[in-house]
């Protein structure tokens, strides 16, 4: 894995701030503090949290239960899981962890795209529902009930990560930060007083369309355009609709979703992708303190 460790001291108003960046989770993670314990912190953080999550990583826990059907994992992996099933019965299906085998046939995990035959399509949906996915938190047990099943964590765990960074943060007494792990953002209160500003990317060309100004909020932002691949003049990207087992045909290029914690604006940003401008402001509505951006179609 390749990482890129130059700690930049910007000076802005008499005042500094460091400025780091590590490749984790698949990604860019920045980190900008006026506060040099950050960056140490948060790398620690998201690392403890990639090394459970990742299904890039055989030793795993996410591995080893997509291996095995059945694990006792640790909390931080019961807690998403959990919080992961929550979101499939509040979006009514919408969203779903158990879309990994359709991940897989599609070839977005090795990045070998295919577009898999209708039958293919249609065996690989019965490995799909959260509903397989027993929870026996008594004893921190997460089983499945089809063989051959298995989770992503992919629309999820990067927000939680950022969230248990910030916990960290917060109780080290770091008052002041801004993580962005590749689009997933947590602002930490302001930045030397004023609040941090961050990019909304364009989805269809290279550059910005505005940007945000945001005190202690995270945001997440979904989009067709990040993932995906074209066959015959036609794009699939990789958010799918698991009741079709299709990329998600979305009336929607991107949304991104502001909200008091990363783990709802990852969730919800994925969701509403997925469910479409309509039904997915309806969801988003459901929920305390959060604002959605939709680029449309
Ligand atoms: P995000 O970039 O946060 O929207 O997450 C997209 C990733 O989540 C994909 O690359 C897949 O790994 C996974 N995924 C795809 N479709 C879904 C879905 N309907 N529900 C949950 N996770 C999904
Ligand atoms: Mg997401």
């Amino acid at each position: 894995m390749f990482y890129c460790s130059i700690v930049l001291l910007c000076g802005c108003q008499g005042r500094q701030l460091y400025k780091d960046s590590r490749v984790m989770m698949g990604t860019f993670v920045e980190v900008t503090s006026p506060d040099a314990r950050a960056t140490g912190i948060v790398f620690l953080e998201v690392k403890r949290i990639e090394n459970l999550l990742s299904k890039y990583q055989e030793d795993s826990e996410v591995s080893r239960l997509n291996k095995a059907g059945k694990l006792t994992v640790s909390p931080d992996t019961l807690y998403i899981i959990e919080r992961a099933k929550e979101f499939w019965q509040a979006t009514d299906g919408a969203f779903d962890i158990t879309v990994a085998p359709l991940v897989e046939l599609w070839g977005f995990t090795d990045k070998k795209y295919c577009l898999p035959r209708g039958e293919e399509i249609k065996n690989t949906l019965k490995l799909v529902g959260s509903d397989k996915i027993i929870l026996h938190p008594e004893n921190n047990m997460i089983e499945f009930k089809t063989l051959g099943m298995k989770i992503d964590l992919g629309a999820i765990a990067k927000g939680y990560a950022v969230d248990c960074a910030i916990k960290k943060l917060k109780k080290a007494g770091v008052k002041s930060c801004l993580i962005n792990a590749g689009g997933q953002i947590h602002c930490l209160g302001d930045k030397l007083g004023q609040p941090w500003k961050v990019a909304i990317q364009d989805p269809c060309k290279q550059g910005f369309i505005g940007y945000l100004e945001l005190k202690d909020k995270a945001v997440a932002t979904s989009g067709d355009y990040e993932q995906y691949f074209i066959k015959d003049n036609k794009r699939y990207a990789h958010i799918f609709n698991p009741k079709t087992g299709y990329p998600a045909e979305s009336n929607v290029i991107s949304v991104t979703v502001i909200a008091p914690d990363g783990l709802t604006a990852d969730t919800l940003a994925t969701s509403i992708f997925v469910l479409g401008k309509e039904k997915g402001l309806e969801l988003a509505k459901k929920f305390p303190n959060v604002e959605v951006k939709i680029i449309g179609k």
